[in-house]
């Protein structure tokens, strides 16, 4: 603030792409070198603003498998299409997301991103305050069938349908709850969902029990 009266409100306004001016403060936690909170101009690349504030990606760009660029309700995007997005609100939705709050998960190769998603479902299915149906009713429908996903105990066809689910929620309730609760598994779906087939597939033909299938009995 003392910056922008001491410079104006115009110098502020120069930072930036059009419709997408000023400084943005940006939280990132994951698998970065050096998680970091920080404030940056807006439309700085995401490669450049995690090499200058982050120390990089754990194990190198090529280690990047998905990143949350504005908090837990927005979209995910590929490693791969996010490197050289430009990190402002057009920049974001460009890659198929969101700027959000600027809170940006990092997660390298190491994740198992099906059930990251699934995690963020049973946040929301938790915080849901059960005033509408679709989000009542569709939080606690959507994390159980994202649970299943994770171990692969799913049909393949209900991937299309869990996608229709988070279309149905999506502006048909009360508050922005039932958006943020869909919005990652729609990213999950549109990134990954060759991840999914895999999982199910792997469920399907493995013969044996010998825990190679991911369980979320541990959470
Ligand atoms: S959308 Fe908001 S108001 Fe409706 S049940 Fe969910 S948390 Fe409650």
């Amino acid at each position: 603030m003392p910056e922008i009266l001491r410079r104006s409100g115009a110098w502020f306004a120069s930072i930036g792409r059009a419709n997408n001016t000023g400084t943005k403060l940006m939280c990132v936690s994951g698998h970065v070198n050096r998680p970091a909170t920080f404030e940056e101009a807006m439309g700085e690349s995401f490669k450049d603003i995690i090499e200058k504030h982050c120390g990089g990606i754990r194990g190198g760009w090529d280690n990047l498998l998905a990143v949350i660029p504005g908090g837990a309700s927005v979209p995910c995007v590929t490693g791969e299409k996010i490197q050289n997005a430009i990190v402002d609100f057009d920049g974001l939705r460009e890659a198929g997301s969101s700027m959000g709050t600027a809170a940006i998960i990092v997660m390298d190769k190491s994740t198992d991103i099906i059930k990251a998603i699934w995690r963020l479902s049973a946040f929301y299915k938790h915080e849901s305050c059960g005033q509408c149906t679709p989000c009542r009713e569709g939080t606690g429908w959507m994390m159980r069938v994202m649970e299943r996903m994770v171990e692969g105990r799913a049909q393949k066809r209900e991937i299309d349908m869990l996608f229709e689910v988070t279309k149905q929620i999506e502006g048909h309730t009360i508050c922005a709850l039932g958006d943020a609760a869909a919005w990652p598994i729609r990213g999950l779906i549109r990134n990954f969902r060759h991840v999914i087939e895999a999982r199910i597939d792997q469920y399907t033909y493995s013969s044996t029990s010998d825990g190679a299938v991911p369980s979320i009995a541990a959470e």
